[in-house]
C-alpha cells in the first residue's frame, strides 16, 4: 500500500466499479441458473472456420506478432466484405485495421480522437464499455436516450440536435444496437448523417451487429450516406457475426488520416493480437451468403421462442428489430427496479438476466427495463421461457 489515504484507483475509472456481468454470472453458476445476462452464444461457429485457426496455427502462420495493422489476408477479406455487402470502397492497406475486439476499436478511436474535455454524443442505454473509454480519453460523454415509442425503443432527432455543441468532438453510434434491438432506420441515419456534416463531426459507428437484422429491417452503414466516408470511424467484429466472442478479432475501416490516428492508439495498447485467428476470420469472411441467410434465420427462431416464452410469462417485450438481446418492461409484472428483479430472479425462477439501468447515466430512464440475450441452444431458450411462466 501507499502511504497517502490517497484511493488506488484513479478518478477517471473510479465510478465505473465492477462490470454487473461478473456479478450476475457468479449468480447464474451459484443458483445453477440459465444464463441469459451475459451475450455470448453457447455453440460455436462454423466447423470450417474452426479448422481454419487450427490450420494456421498448425503452419505457423500468426504464432508470432502479425505486422501491426493485421495481416494482409485479413485485411483485404475485411476490405472485399465492406465492397460486396455495402458497396464501400476502402484499400486494404492504409483504410484498414485489424484490432482485439470491437472493445479495443472503440477504445482506440476515443482515445486517439479526444482531447480532454470533449464532448462526445452516445446514444443512451450504452454498450458498457463506451462510458469507461470515454472517460479513459478524457472525454465528457452527452447521453441521447432512446425512448419506447410503439414498440420499439427511438431516437428523438431534436433530442439529438439539441445535444450538440461546440465542444462536440463526435458521435458514438451502434446499430443493430445493443441492448435495446433497434436497428435505426434510413430516415434517422439520414438525419444523424446531416447533422454529423453540418456541425463537422466525426462519427464512430459500432456495427457488430450487422449481420443480425430481422424481418423487413435493413442494415445501412452510415459511411454509406453522403458526406459520412471521411468523417466515420466504423467497427467490426467477428465475434458475432460467427460466433466466436472468445477470439477477439475486430476491425476498423475509414479513411487514411483516421486509420492512421486510430492505429497511432492501438499500436500502445494491444500492438497485435489473435495471430492464428486473424487467418481464420478472412476465411469466414468469405462464407457463401447461405451462411449469413441460416445464421439471421436461426437466431430469429431462437427471437421468437424467448420473445414468446417472455410474453406468456407477462412482460412487456419490445421485439428486437436487431442484435440476439430483448429488452422487456417489467412494470407490467407489478415490479419497477430491475436490479432489485434481477437480483431476485435467479431464487424465483432459476434464470439471469441484466437490468438495462447498468447501461444508462439516467438510471431512472433505465429502471424498468431488463435485458435477455437469446443466443443459445433452443432447448435452453425453451426450458427458461418455461421456468419464467411457472414463476
Ligand atoms: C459484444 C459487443 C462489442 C464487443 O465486441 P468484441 O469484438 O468482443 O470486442 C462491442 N459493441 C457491442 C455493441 C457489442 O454488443
Amino acid at each position: 500500500m501507499t502511504s497517502t489515504a490517497r484511493p488506488l484507483l484513479n478518478r477517471r475509472l473510479a465510478e465505473f466499479g465492477t462490470t454487473i456481468f461478473a456479478e450476475m454470472s457468479a449468480l447464474a453458476v451459484a443458483t445453477g441458473s440459465i444464463n441469459l445476462g451475459q451475450g455470448f452464444p453457447d455453440t460455436d461457429g462454423p466447423e470450417e472456420v474452426r479448422e481454419a485457426a487450427v490450420r494456421a496455427l498448425r503452419d505457423g502462420r500468426g504464432n508470432q506478432y502479425p505486422p501491426g495493422p493485421g495481416v494482409p489476408e485479413l485485411r483485404t477479406a475485411i476490405a472485399a466484405h465492406q465492397e460486396r455487402r455495402y458497396g464501400l470502397s476502402y484499400d486494404p492497406d492504409t483504410e484498414v485495421l485489424v484490432t482485439a475486439g470491437a472493445t479495443e476499436a472503440v477504445a482506440a478511436a476515443l482515445l486517439a480522437l479526444l482531447e480532454p474535455g470533449d464532448e462526445v454524443v452516445a446514444l443512451e442505454p450504452y454498450y458498457d464499455s463506451y462510458a469507461a473509454s470515454i472517460a479513459l480519453a478524457g472525454g465528457r460523454r452527452v447521453p441521447v436516450t432512446l425512448r419506447p415509442h410503439e414498440g420499439s425503443f427511438r431516437l428523438d432527432l431534436d433530442e439529438l440536435r439539441a445535444a450538440v455543441t461546440d465542444r462536440t468532438r463526435l458521435l458514438l453510434v451502434n446499430t443493430p444496437h445493443n441492448p435495446t434491438g433497434t436497428v435505426l432506420t434510413r430516415a434517422e441515419l439520414a438525419a444523424i448523417a446531416d447533422l454529423a456534416v453540418e456541425r463537422d463531426l466525426l462519427v464512430v459507428t459500432d456495427e457488430v451487429y450487422e449481420h443480425l437484422v430481422f424481418d423487413d429491417a435493413e442494415h445501412l452503414p452510415l459511411a454509406t450516406f453522403p458526406g459520412m466516408r471521411e468523417r466515420t470511424v466504423t467497427i467490426g467484429s467477428a465475434g458475432k457475426t460467427y460466433s466466436f466472442t472468445g477470439w477477439k478479432v475486430g476491425w476498423v475501416t475509414a479513411a487514411p488520416a483516421l486509420v492512421s490516428a486510430v492505429r497511432a492508439a492501438k499500436q500502445f495498447l494491444t500492438y497485435v493480437s489473435s495471430g492464428p485467428f486473424q487467418y481464420a476470420v478472412a476465411e469466414a469472411l468469405a462464407l457463401p451468403d447461405s451462411y449469413y441467410d441460416a445464421f439471421r434465420r436461426s437466431m430469429r427462431e431462437r427471437r421468437d421462442i424467448l420473445s414468446a416464452g417472455l410474453t406468456a410469462a407477462g412482460f412487456e417485450v419490445f421485439r428486437p428489430a436487431g442484435t440476439y438481446f430483448v429488452t422487456t418492461d417489467i412494470r407490467p409484472l407489478g415490479e419497477k427496479d430491475g436490479f432489485a428483479f434481477c437480483r431476485a430472479l435467479p431464487e424465483r425462477a432459476g434464470v439471469v438476466a441484466i437490468p438495462n439501468a447498468v447501461f444508462y447515466d439516467d438510471r431512472e430512464a433505465g429502471a424498468p427495463f431488463v435485458r435477455f440475450a437469446f443466443c443459445k441452444r433452443e432447448d435452453v431458450l425453451r426450458e427458461a421461457a418455461e421456468r419464467l411462466r411457472a414463476m
